[in-house]
C-alpha cells in the first residue's frame, strides 16, 4: 500500500470518528434537553394526575377517590369478635394486645378484644385475613396525624368507631351475605 493511500484512510476514519462524536452529541443534547421539554410541554396541557385535598375542606373530600382494596387504619367489629387472638398471633410486628371488657350485662363474663398501636403496624392485613370471625378489617381511613405518639394507639372502642365510620359498603354488604349464608347452611344440616 502506498503511502498516499494509507494517509487517505487515516483521513477517512478520524472524518468518521468525527461525525460519530457529532451524532453523539446531538443524541445526548436530545436526552437532556429536549425531551425533558417536550414532556414538560405536554404535560402542562394535561389533566393533573394528583387529587386536591385538604382534610378541612369538605368540597375536596367528597372527591376523593379511595380504591376499595385500600388498606388503611384497622377496623374492628366489637360484636363479633369472640377474642380468640388469632389477629394477634400472626401479627408479625407484634402490634396486637388483647385487652378485656367488662361486659354491659354483668350476668355475662368479660371479653377480650384486640387493640394496636399504628405507629408500628405497617399495614399487611394479615390480621385481618387470619379472622375467621369477620370482625377485622382494614378500612379507607387514612387521616390521623396526631402531636403525641400515644394518641396512635387504637383502643376496640376507637377500632368500633372506624369500623362503624369509615368501613366500605361493600365490606359490610359481604358481611350481611356471609351471615344469610351461614344461617341457610344452619337451617339446611
Ligand atoms: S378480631 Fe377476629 S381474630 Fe382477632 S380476636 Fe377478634 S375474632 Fe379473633
Ligand atoms: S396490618 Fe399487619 S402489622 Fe398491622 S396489626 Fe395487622 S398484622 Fe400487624
Amino acid at each position: 500500500m502506498s503511502e498516499a493511500e494509507t494517509s487517505t484512510e487515516i483521513v477517512v476514519s478520524s472524518a468518521t470518528t468525527g461525525s460519530r462524536i457529532k451524532r453523539l452529541k446531538i443524541y445526548i443534547f436530545r436526552v437532556l434537553h429536549i425531551h425533558p421539554f417536550k414532556r414538560t410541554l405536554i404535560y402542562l396541557f394535561k389533566r393533573p394526575m394528583t387529587e386536591m385535598y385538604h382534610p378541612l375542606l369538605e368540597d375536596t373530600k367528597s372527591e376523593l377517590t379511595i380504591t376499595p382494596a385500600f388498606r388503611g387504619f384497622l377496623a374492628l367489629n366489637m360484636e363479633n369478635c369472640i377474642g380468640c387472638q388469632a389477629c394477634m398471633k400472626i401479627c408479625p410486628n407484634k402490634v396486637i394486645t388483647m385487652v378485656t371488657r367488662a361486659p354491659s350485662d354483668p350476668g355475662q363474663k368479660a371479653k377480650r378484644y384486640p387493640s394496636y398501636f399504628a405507629g408500628r403496624c405497617m399495614f399487611c392485613a394479615l390480621c385481618a385475613e387470619a379472622c375467621r370471625f369477620e370482625s377485622l378489617y382494614l378500612s379507607n381511613d387514612f387521616e390521623d396525624a396526631p402531636y403525641t405518639r400515644e394518641n396512635l394507639w387504637y383502643t376496640p372502642e376507637r377500632m368500633n368507631e372506624v369500623y362503624d365510620k369509615y368501613l366500605s359498603p361493600i365490606q359490610k354488604y359481604d358481611f350481611e351475605a356471609w351471615l344469610k349464608k351461614k344461617a341457610e347452611e344452619t337451617a339446611e344440616a
